[in-house]
């Protein structure tokens, strides 16, 4: 655009000769048709982009689907493979629960679900709710992100708190020392007298189990769900790649919870089947819906952003008090200092491994 405008002048200059100014003619209408198919590129990628995917050159149906074929199976692989590496763990003895390698490699579980949410599902839900197709009023008006995590990580808590309080109330001989939730350590800490508060600590990871678990699968699905939809060649081949680490990495995350909450086989394989079909189902969909389904649809807009901004609360609220500060604030990390660095150093990696994904997905 700005090419033609400088150019434009030299045409109407008088000492040009009949040639040149044929030439320039010709070069005008070069640089014209240049502009207008660039006003119709920038046309469409601002707000028809809203309304139609415009086909380029990278835009192959059948390519596509074949990519997405090959991509359900590997980030399934994947997924099961990462959500299974820590439940396997027990075979290993240096990672029994009680012992330090664990709650190193906890640590770095916990930083993985940390940044999942402040690096993935968080930004996520400001491009959608802060997208150019939405109406600027209410959307541009109002930071509604942050509005809706805030909302959901006081959600989380209340659940948290009152989870516990129906506990206490059910076992009232228990005495209140044992179960509160307010001392430093947010969760009821093993102690000597036993039973029943090895059961509360075994109920409130249960309960941060499915909590996650539930935080991480929309993100999972929406993930799936806008690599099924798509049909551009060039942007779906380096994405399976990095779906399959994306989805190795956040099951290592998940998996390490799963295996705290202390659950039978059964309810393992069942929380684990479901985190790792989330993705590829999400893919399916995409492809099930690519005639009718838009990324960047109004509607598809505001259900992902405001569920991409309740899970990040979730996910924020779960992995800062339920995971990180209950193992830094309890007696374990308390007691050795050196212990504490390695495992600060994990939740850095975890935290820094997953930030970096976030470049792809
Ligand atoms: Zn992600």
């Amino acid at each position: 655009m700005l090419r033609t405008a400088m150019t434009t002048p030299n045409d109407h200059q008088p000492w040009r000769t009949m040639a040149s100014r044929f030439h320039n003619t010709g070069v005008l209408l070069l640089l014209l048709c240049n502009a207008v198919a660039a006003a119709n590129e920038t046309e469409s990628s601002v707000p028809s982009e809203c309304d139609t995917k415009f086909p380029g050159d990278c835009h192959n149906k059948a390519a596509a689907l074949q990519l997405k074929l090959i991509a359900i199976a590997a980030i399934l692989v994947a997924s099961m493979l990462g959500v299974c590496l820590p439940l396997f763990s027990r075979s290993v003895p240096a990672l029994g629960p009680d012992r330090d390698l664990f709650v190193v490699v906890k640590a770095f579980a916990s930083g993985v679900i940390l940044a999942t949410g402040y690096m993935h599902v968080l930004p996520d839900s400001f491009d959608d709710l802060g997208s150019p197709c939405l109406p600027e009023d209410p959307w541009s008006k109002f930071p509604f992100t942050t509005f809706v995590a805030m909302l959901s990580a006081i959600g989380t808590l209340m659940l948290d708190s009152m989870m516990l309080t129906s506990y206490n109330k059910r076992r009232p001989k228990v005495s209140s020392a044992t179960v509160t939730g307010h001392d430093h350590c947010a969760v009821p800490q093993l102690d000597a007298d036993g039973k029943d508060g090895r059961e509360a600590v075994v109920l409130r990871n249960r309960i941060i189990a499915q909590v996650l678990e539930m935080g991480i699968i929309v993100h999972s699905v929406v993930i799936g769900l806008s690599m099924g939809a798509s049909e551009n060649v060039c942007t779906i081949r380096p994405l399976v790649a990095a779906l399959c680490f994306h989805q190795l990495f956040e099951g290592m995350g998940l998996g390490g919870c799963i295996l705290q909450a202390e659950y039978g086989m059964k309810m393992r394989g069942i929380l684990a089947f479901f985190f790792a079909v989330t993705t590829p189902l999400g893919v399916v969909l995409g492809i099930g819906l690519s005639n009718t389904y838009r990324d960047n649809s109004p509607t598809a807009l505001i259900v992902v952003g405001l569920l991409n901004a309740a899970s990040a609360g979730l996910l924020n609220y779960t992995a800062m008090v339920d995971l990180l500060a209950n193992d830094f604030m309890g007696p374990k990390l308390q007691g050795s200092a050196k212990l504490q660095l390695w495992a600060y150093v994990a939740v850095l990696l975890g935290a820094g491994g997953m930030s970096l994904m976030a470049k792809w997905a």
